[in-house]
């Protein structure tokens, strides 16, 4: 199923063969997801993917982004702490966003303040459907793992993750670019989709 539906958004965006070949990528991911959930992590960090694989930074996250359209295999929330009562505010859909009020204080979010788009952090979480593939896959296997195989992930990766988080000022920055004729690519619609309407209440160009 999993593997389904990356060749599907493969096929739909061309341009990702050239850069993560899908037979490369298809083990890489499968591989990093289910050791992120054998730690028990219920977002994925692109940050982290970047760094067990040794690639660079910008080219995981643009990964992420394509794989967390509509039909892709992650979906995305988004994170955003109240700059005045510091609730952690989770929020499912872009309407939620656009519309944002502290879940616990009712303060509105300033969606025209800069740093607006920089607090916001966007969060991968797996969609239910690969989520129980994964973890079906991972207790079938659960008994051929040695204790020494969780020590993979060391305190440093860890530390890693706890300073790395994609805001939305970054991923939108990363979501469009070049395939490799030059023209213009947009990995996730559903993001693009969001800046507009955001560029749109905003007036802005
Ligand atoms: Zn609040």
């Amino acid at each position: 199923m999993f593997y389904t539906e990356l060749k599907n958004i493969y096929s739909r965006k061309k341009f990702l063969e050239s850069k993560f070949p899908l037979e490369t990528y298809y083990p890489r991911m499968n591989h990093f997801i289910t050791q992120e959930l054998r730690l028990g992590a219920t977002f994925f960090s692109p940050f982290r993917f970047a760094h067990m694989f040794g690639i660079d930074v910008n080219s995981s996250v643009s990964f992420f982004l394509s794989l967390s359209d509509k039909n892709g295999i992650f979906s995305k929330l988004y994170k955003y702490e109240c700059d005045n009562c510091d609730e952690l505010n989770i929020l499912k859909s872009e309407d939620e966003l656009m519309n944002f009020e502290c879940q616990e204080c009712n303060k509105p979010g300033d969606l025209s303040n800069s740093s607006f788009l920089s607090d916001v952090k966007l969060l991968f979480k797996l969609k239910d459907i690969f989520y129980e593939e994964a973890m079906k896959d991972l207790k079938a296997h659960a008994s051929f793992d040695s204790p020494t195989y969780k020590s993979n992930s060391s305190k440093e990766e860890k530390e890693v993750d706890s300073h790395s988080e994609l805001s939305l000022k970054r991923a939108f920055e990363f979501n469009k670019g070049q395939d490799e004729q030059g023209k213009e690519i947009v990995r996730d619609e559903s993001l693009d989709a969001l800046r507009n309407r955001l560029r749109q209440k905003l007036g802005t160009a």
